[in-house]
């Protein structure tokens, strides 16, 4: 089983995601901690993004769809991927089709957390006293919802139509969320 948590930045996808790895036994594939552990390293490709990132841009869709091909074809993670935060353009959703194709696996389910723009920031403040990420600063926070919004949220369209995409309500409390993914994922 592959899965898609898709949703703007605060509408908890590392929380919903981390909870279906831990009751489905899922390899978490975050392309934000992929990048975060680029920067902290300071490889090439955290060179090449640490400002952009904390400017609130996105990386090219060429760094990431790099760093999440050896992912997808590594064969103990093989249809057991859950993707949280990728795919985020259009052109990474098309990737994630070629790739998981290629290596012969689908998408079983997508989840749209639907989160409105006054709750994303509360959420946002809140976790940048938690965990002092040097992207979720108000302007930061504002000019990333825009970005989403630009550039993120047209592969809805694309998702929408297919048989295996939920909305789930993401202003809801964590635990609601995420016994409702829960069961439609055991259905
Ligand atoms: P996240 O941890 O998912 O909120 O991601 C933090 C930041 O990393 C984003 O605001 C982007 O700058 C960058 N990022 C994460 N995933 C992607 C992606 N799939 N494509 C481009 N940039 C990304």
């Amino acid at each position: 089983m592959n899965v898609v948590i898709f949703g703007p930045p605060g509408a908890g996808k590392g929380t919903q995601a981390q909870n279906i790895v831990k009751k489905f036994n899922l390899h978490q594939v975050s392309t934000g901690d992929l990048l975060r552990t680029e920067i902290k390293n300071k490889s090439e490709i955290g060179k090449e993004i640490e400002e952009i990132i904390s400017k609130g841009d996105f990386a090219t869709d060429d760094v990431v769809n790099k760093l999440i091909k050896n992912i997808i074809f590594d064969p103990k993670k093989k249809d057991k991927l859950i993707f949280d935060g990728y795919p985020r353009s259009l052109n990474q959703a098309k990737n994630l089709d070629l790739l998981l194709d290629s290596s012969n696996q689908k998408i079983d389910f997508i989840f749209f957390l639907n989160v409105n723009k006054e709750t994303i920031i509360k959420r946002i403040e809140r976790r940048k006293i938690l965990e002092k990420r040097s992207d979720d600063d108000l302007n930061t926070i504002l000019k990333r919802y825009d970005t989403y919004m630009d550039t993120t949220r047209p592969v809805l369209d694309f998702y929408c139509k297919n048989r295996n995409f939920y909305e789930i309500d993401g202003g809801e409390e964590i635990e609601v969320i995420s016994s409702k993914i829960e069961q439609i994922i055991r259905v």
